[in-house]
């Protein structure tokens, strides 16, 4: 053991002297992970860990499928988009059938953060305007344009000038009738006040599961007004589906899908390629249009024939393998079984989410009170248990559990037991 900790000592050395203030590292005794397959996380310690935080090896870790698919196409062909290649339109066509009309286009990014700020600029392109409304704990990546419309990572920043920020759809702490009314006039507000200071609405972006925010999903349907009330303003709507796309909602592939909407610019990136830097960004041939007309564009690595061929292997195995059932049902025993234990802890204030999406919000007993140090206690109880999960929302009080969508019964076995024991003890 002495051996094995001065080699995570040196470890954290080494990233503190190179990565400097930078590093961001989860835990307190931070994981060296060595290898993953499925849903088990394998660390040098030699113990493995149940994967509840991942959203990037979403079809599960290292599947074969996908790569076999990366290193064959690696093997033959692996360079810039500059050519025509086969396996980048077969992906395109295959990526595209799954969206409604009029969203027709697609434009191949590296991350999701790149994907935003590309939906950004199409956004300012199409309507002339600049101003931007999100939520506000949302993250939507690490741009410089992407940071301005990211609350959750503001810090001592404050609220750029062309930003409004919008309470998240909450309906559990602030109990509301109607969610969908009180965002839509929230949002109609923000949008009257940018204009009120000289600065025209280009649109709202929102994460169509408001991760960031604590994972809100009911009831579908309310983003409908929300969607209205952006287009009554003048802007375009665009779904960020970075987290909730690619059938973790387990009613489609796109999170957007569970509200009756249809986005003007739906944005992806995260499980895209099962680990394989990718994202996208799909609009209306329109919009797509109007933006290159104006400015023009050009990505060297988005869409080139190894992360077409990851995609495309991605999406082979969503369909083969029924991950969209699987989210379901897996998803709705989970909510079950927490539920359940619930009866026994009353800390567990709210579960909730669609699919494997779910958010267990933790409050003082008795009360709606958010307790973060539960969520706190719960996370590093819950990986000594070898289990590994994140918090959000505005007090990070809210459990964000979202295991790859190979998720199984053994599996939620595993979880709900570990975590009544760590309730238990706290
Ligand atoms: N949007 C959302 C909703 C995200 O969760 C993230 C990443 N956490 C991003 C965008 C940015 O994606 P990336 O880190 O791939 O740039």
């Amino acid at each position: 053991a002495a051996g094995f900790d001065d080699r995570l000592a040196a470890l954290i050395r080494r990233r503190e002297a190179t990565f400097g203030a930078a590093s961001v590292l989860f835990y307190k005794q931070p994981l060296e992970i060595m290898s993953a397959s499925g849903v088990w996380m394998h660390a040098a310690d030699g113990r493995r860990y149940l994967d509840m935080y991942n959203n990037v090896a979403s079809v599960g870790h290292c599947h074969p499928h996908v790569v076999a698919a990366i290193a064959d196409q690696a093997g033959r062909l692996a360079t810039n988009t500059r050519y025509l290649y086969d396996v980048v339109h077969t992906y395109a066509e295959k990526l595209l059938a799954t969206f409604p009309a009029p969203l027709a286009n697609v434009a191949l990014t590296c991350t999701g953060s790149e994907s935003n700020d590309l939906a950004m600029r199409i956004a300012r392109a199409a309507t002339g305007g600049e101003g931007f409304v999100v939520t506000e704990t949302a993250y939507h990546g690490n741009t410089s344009a992407v940071t301005d419309v990211s609350p959750s990572s503001f810090k001592q920043r404050r609220v750029p000038r062309h930003v409004r920020v919008v309470p998240a759809p909450d309906v559990y702490v602030n109990e509301t009738a109607d969610v969908g009314a009180r965002l839509a006039a929230d949002v109609a507000a923000a949008a009257a006040d940018l204009e009120a200071s000289g600065i025209r609405f280009a649109g709202m972006l929102a994460d169509s599961i408001f991760s960031s925010d604590g994972i809100y999903a009911d009831p579908p349907g309310f983003l409908k007004p929300v969607v209205e009330a952006v287009h009554a303003a003048g802007g375009l709507f665009i779904a960020d589906e970075v987290q909730p796309g690619f059938g973790r909602t387990g009613d489609a592939l796109w999170g957007f899908a569970r509200h009756g909407v249809v986005p003007d610019i739906v944005t992806m990136g995260k499980p895209m390629g099962n680990g394989f830097p990718m994202g996208g960004v799909v609009t209306s041939p329109d919009l797509m249009a109007v933006f290159a007309a104006e400015t023009g564009y050009f990505n060297t690595f988005g869409g080139n024939p190894v992360a077409a061929a990851a995609g495309l292997a991605v999406m082979e195995v969503i369909e083969g393998e029924n991950l969209l059932a699987n989210a379901r049902r897996i998803g709705a025993l989970v909510r079950d079984r927490l539920k359940a234990l619930g009866n026994r802890h009353p800390v567990i204030g709210d579960v909730r989410g669609a699919g494997l999406f779910v958010g267990l919000e933790f409050s003082e007993p008795g009360s709606r009170t958010p307790s973060p140090a539960t969520a706190t206690a719960v996370i590093n109880g819950l990986k000594d248990e070898g289990v590994l999960i994140g918090a959000a929302g505005l007090y990070g009080n809210v459990l964000k559990i979202r295991p790859p969508l190979v998720f199984a019964e053994e599996h939620v076995d595993v979880f709900v037991d570990a975590i009544d024991r760590v309730l238990g003890r706290i």
